[in-house]
C-alpha cells in the first residue's frame, strides 16, 4: 500500500476536510502553533489516551493514576530545575527582527533565512519555555505561577499522598494524561511541535540498584504497547541518549522515534532519573520523601525513578502517518486510514441501500443497537454506497454494514471490511457481537 511523499499536507488536509484537527482560533487567522481537535479527531484522541490508561493503569495492579492541577505551587519550578534551566537560546535577526533558536540549522552560515542579511545574529540569550502568568486579582500583587510544561511535577510532589492512601510498595508506579504548555521558538510540522499539548507520562519508583533492569523492562513494554496498536515496526527504533544529549538527572535514557516524512523524531522518551526528582523536592519543600521499607523499617531510601513520557498529539501523529494510505482501485484512487480497529473514531457505519422497501427501519434499528452498546456507529443514507464506503475509508471506520433487498428476505447484512474490501453476509441477529469481537 502506498504512502504518498507530500504525506504532511495530505494528513493536514484530510484532517480539516473530515474533521479531524483543525487550526485553532482560524476565523481570526489562527493562532501559532496551537491546534484543535474536531469530532473524529476527539474520538481518536479519546481512543488513544483510554488504550494508554488501559495498559497502564487499569490492566495493572502496580500503577495508580492520578490527575493533578496545570497551576502548581510556583517552587516546584524551582525545585525541578526549570526556572533556572528549562531554556533554549534564541537569536534575532538584527533586520528583519525574527527570532530563531541558536541550533537551528536553517542559520548555521550566520545569514537570515528570511530576509537573507548575512551575519545577522549576535551573541544567542537565554530564553524560558515556561508560560507564566499570575494568581490573584492585582497583577502587580499576584504571585507568578507557570502553566505546567510537564506532567511529572504533579506526580513527584504527590508520591506520599498516593503512597499512603493506596497502600502500594515499591516497585510501583503513578500514571497521568494531561496538559502541557510549552512556548517553543520554533513549533511547527503539524501538531509534532505545539506550544499546548497533551502528556501521557508514568513514573516508576524503585529500590536503588534495580534501576538499570527497570529500565530495560519498561523500553520493552512501551515498545510493545506502540506495536499493539498496528504500528508498522520497521517505522519505530530506539535512540539512546549521547552523553552530550543526557539531562543532567538522567542517568540513562532512550527515545522511542518514529521515521516521519521529515525524518526519525522522538515521540517518547524513557528515563532513568535516579533519585533527582525526589531529593531537590525533599530539599526544596522540607518534607522528607523517603521511602521507609514495611518489611524492614532500617532500609530507608529516596526512590529511584523511570519515567515513560509519551506526547498524546505526537503519538497521534504517528498513528496518522502510518495509517494513511493512497492506493488505485477500480481506477480510481482510495484514500483510507487504516487505523487500528480499538483506535478509530467511528467502529461501524450502517448503511441502507436504498431509501424504501423498509430499509432504512432495519438500518436504523441496527444502528440504535450498536449505540446501545457503546459502540460508536454512523448512519449514512446519502449518495451513492459507492461514495459512502469511501468517506468512511478515510474516517478510518474498519467496518460498514448495508441492509439490502436479501436483508428483508433472510435477515443478513453485507459486511465490508475497510482494508480487505472483502464482503461477507453476516447475521442481522448477531451483528453486534459480531463486530464488537473484530475491536480489539
Ligand atoms: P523535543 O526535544 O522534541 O522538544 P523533549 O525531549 O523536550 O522533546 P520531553 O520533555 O522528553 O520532550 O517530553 C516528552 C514527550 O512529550 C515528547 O516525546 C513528545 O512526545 C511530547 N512533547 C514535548 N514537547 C512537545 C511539544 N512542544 N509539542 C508536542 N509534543 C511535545
Amino acid at each position: 500500500m502506498a504512502q504518498p511523499t507530500d504525506l504532511m499536507d495530505k494528513l493536514v488536509s484530510l484532517s480539516k476536510r473530515r474533521g479531524f484537527i483543525f487550526q485553532s482560533s482560524e476565523i481570526y487567522g489562527g493562532t501559532g502553533s496551537v491546534w484543535d481537535y474536531g469530532p473524529l479527531g476527539v474520538e481518536l484522541k479519546r481512543n488513544l489516551r483510554d488504550a494508554w490508561w488501559r495498559a497502564m493503569v487499569h490492566q495493572r495492579d502496580d500503577i495508580e493514576g492520578l490527575d493533578a492541577a496545570i497551576l502548581m505551587h510556583p517552587r516546584v519550578w524551582e525545585a525541578s530545575g526549570h526556572v533556572a534551566g528549562f531554556t533554549d537560546p534564541l537569536v534575532e535577526c538584527r533586520n528583519c527582527h525574527r527570532r530563531f533558536r541558536a541550533d537551528n540549522p536553517d542559520i548555521a552560515g550566520g545569514q537570515c533565512p528570511v530576509c537573507g542579511t548575512k551575519d545577522a545574529f549576535g551573541e544567542p540569550r537565554m530564553f524560558n519555555l515556561m508560560f507564566k502568568t499570575f494568581m490573584g486579582p492585582v497583577e502587580e500583587d499576584a504571585a507568578v505561577v507557570y502553566m505546567r510544561p510537564e506532567t511529572a511535577q504533579g506526580i513527584y510532589v504527590n508520591f506520599q499522598n498516593v503512597l499512603t492512601s493506596s497502600r502500594q510498595r515499591i516497585p510501583f508506579g503513578i500514571a497521568q494524561v494531561g496538559k502541557a504548555f510549552r512556548n517553543e521558538i520554533t513549533p511547527g510540522n503539524f501538531i509534532f511541535r505545539t506550544r499546548e499539548f497533551e502528556q501521557m507520562e508514568m513514573q516508576f519508583f524503585v529500590e536503588p540498584g534495580t534501576d538499570d533492569e527497570w529500565l530495560e523492562y519498561w523500553k520493552a513494554a512501551r515498545m510493545d504497547w506502540h506495536l499493539s496498536l498496528g504500528l508498522r515496526a520497521e517505522k519505530l527504533r530506539f535512540h539512546e541518549h549521547t552523553p552530550d544529549e543526557l539531562a543532567h538527572y538522567a542517568k540513562r535514557a532512550f527515545d522511542i522515534q518514529y521515521e516521519f516524512p521529515f525524518g526519525w523524531q522522538e515521540f517518547e522518551g524513557i528515563h532513568n532519573r535516579t533519585d533527582f526528582d525526589l531529593s531537590r523536592h525533599q530539599a526544596y519543600s522540607g518534607k522528607r520523601l523517603e521511602y521507609v521499607d514495611p518489611t524492614d523499617t532500617n532500609k530507608r531510601y529516596i526512590p529511584y525513578i523511570i519515567e515513560t513520557s509519551a506526547g498524546l498529539d505526537r503519538t497521534l501523529l504517528v498513528v496518522m502517518a502510518d495509517a494513511y494510505r493512497e492506493e488505485e482501485v477500480e481506477g480510481e484512487t482510495r484514500v483510507v486510514l487504516a487505523l487500528h480497529p480499538k483506535l478509530a473514531p467511528i467502529k461501524v457505519a450502517v448503511f441502507p441501500l436504498i431509501k424504501k422497501e423498509g430499509m432504512p427501519e432495519v438500518a436504523s434499528r441496527i444502528h440504535d443497537a450498536f449505540k446501545a452498546a457503546g459502540i460508536n456507529s454512523f448512519y449514512d443514507d446519502s449518495g451513492s454506497i459507492g461514495r459512502r464506503y469511501r468517506r468512511q475509508d478515510e474516517a478510518g471506520t474498519p467496518f460498514g454494514i448495508t441492509v439490502d433487498g436479501q436483508t428483508l428476505e433472510d435477515g443478513t447484512v453485507t459486511v465490508r471490511d475497510r482494508d480487505t474490501l472483502r464482503q461477507e453476509r453476516v447475521p442481522t441477529e448477531g451483528i453486534v457481537a459480531y463486530i464488537r469481537d473484530r475491536l480489539q
